[in-house]
């Protein structure tokens, strides 16, 4: 095949291995056939099958490999990856009021911003991720970074009323919000959206502001929500005893494209209000754990029929951007949690980080399944080795012993990004370098 591949919009052939199509009757196609021209998936059946137009099509064997919908990562800051490992093993208050806000205010600014992102662009591509929805300040920097390496995403300007990176002036950031939807198109590749940072640093002014603006130009509104329990109880304190999910309710601000990140401590009255208003949840456990947050109420979502996600969360809490590892975490976690190993199976991790996502950030229609007409988001993972054989169920291996490291080819709308593990358009080695130099001088802020 060609070095980048099918950037011409020459029909392009995945042939071989096994097909987990996550359309709605999780098919499962074993020796099966991908067919791509452009950015659409044109043919997803047997190989024995392949439409006459596409036996002389150049061809990728992907024999040895599970062949699945690229995934979805519901919920990142992906410049904080330069943050990656600085502050561990703190609470959330004083993880981000000593540390993380002090660094940002410090070394935030366009051009570190484009460098972060390329370090996590780089980590997402190479683990499989193919569509994520980011919340951070100089968004334009971000979302032309994804632009640059073929990412697709939401990309959601952050408002709060605090000085933040490149909006000093909190009354302007709304503005700041607005100036960054008119620049972009949001049904490209790269939507634009708008992500409020939370009920206990934005205003109900500025909350309910934002929320309009979001209205306005028909992109989604990211907020994170219900995180910790010293959350629920300030807001308590300060919104005449509403709880957090209560207090968005009463600005409402719960309706469909709303996007609630981590919606933790969150009891079962308000799950039944976040369904009946149409909002979605990103659900970030790896984060979650690390930070002792919580444990958000996922069985209770989908049993609601909650639109819900799976997020990383931001390099700095985590500290990777896997969503194998994600997966793994969300499925046991839950189980451990319960005291029950029939919650949250395999299957139904895999559907969070495909189809579940997708739906969560509104591209259901585009994404999140391998089925003719849709985008061509196409990952394969290798299951030709040790902790991958033998292969009883691919769900399984692909939730509990699988990691990101395990895929080897990444396509995003038609385009081959990963070929055999290396990122076909950046040097990966370079972005790598570039982090480490800044990170001597953020290291010495402590
Ligand atoms: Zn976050």
């Amino acid at each position: 095949m060609g070095g980048t591949g099918n950037c011409s919009g020459d029909p392009l052939v995945l042939a071989g291995g096994t097909i987990l199509t996550m359309n709605a009757d999780r098919e499962v196609i074993a020796d099966g056939a991908v067919c791509i021209t452009g950015d659409r998936l044109r043919f997803v059946g047997p190989r024995a099958e392949l439409p006459a137009a596409f036996t002389d099509a150049e061809a990728i064997d992907l024999t040895g490999r599970l062949v699945m919908p690229g995934l979805v990562n519901t919920h990142t800051h992906a410049p904080m990856s330069l943050f990656r490992g600085l502050a561990d093993d703190l609470p959330l208050a004083d993880w981000l009021g000593k540390h993380i806000f002090p660094a940002e205010a410090k070394f935030i600014n366009p051009e570190s911003v484009r460098l972060g992102t390329r370090l996590s662009l780089v980590e997402m591509l190479l683990s499989g991720t193919t569509t994520y929805a980011d919340g951070y300040f100089h968004e334009d920097a971000v979302l032309l970074a994804a632009q640059e390496l073929g990412m697709r995403g939401v990309f959601a300007q952050g408002v709060i009323d605090f000085p933040a990176p490149g909006v000093p002036d909190p009354e302007r950031n709304v503005a700041a919000a607005r100036r960054h939807l008119e620049q972009f198109a949001s049904d490209g590749p790269q939507a634009p959206a708008v992500f409020a940072h939370s009920p206990y640093t934005c205003s109900a002014g500025t909350l309910v502001r934002a929320k309009a603006l979001s209205r306005e130009f028909g992109v989604l509104f990211f907020i994170h929500v219900a995180e910790t329990e010293e959350e629920v109880s300030s807001t308590r304190e300060n919104h005449d005893g509403l709880t957090p999910i209560r207090y968005l309710d009463s600005l409402e601000l719960l309706g469909e494209r709303t996007v609630l990140v981590h919606a933790i401590h969150v009891d079962e009255e308000e799950q039944d209000l976040i369904a009946a208003r149409g909002a979605a949840v990103s659900i970030c456990t790896e984060s979650s754990m690390k930070l002792a947050s919580g444990v958000a109420p996922l069985p209770g979502y989908l049993h609601r029929g909650v639109p819900a996600g799976l997020g990383t969360d931001g390099c700095a809490s985590n500290n990777d951007l896997d969503m194998f590892l994600e997966m793994s975490q969300t499925a046991r976690l839950h189980k451990l949690c319960t005291g029950d190993p029939s919650v949250l199976s395999a299957r139904q991790v895999v559907e969070l980080a495909t189809r579940g996502g997708a739906r969560a950030l509104g591209l259901a229609h585009e994404i999140g399944s391998l089925e003719p007409g849709k985008l061509a988001d196409v990952i394969a993972v290798r299951i030709d080795r040790p902790h991958a054989a033998p292969l009883y169920n691919p769900y399984s291996q692909l939730a509990y012993s699988a990691s990101g490291a395990d895929v080897d080819l990444v396509i995003v709308g038609g385009k081959v990004l990963v070929k055999e593990r290396r990122l076909t358009n950046c040097d990966v080695a370079e972005v790598c370098r570039a982090a480490n130099e800044i990170a001597v001088d953020i290291a010495r802020l402590g």
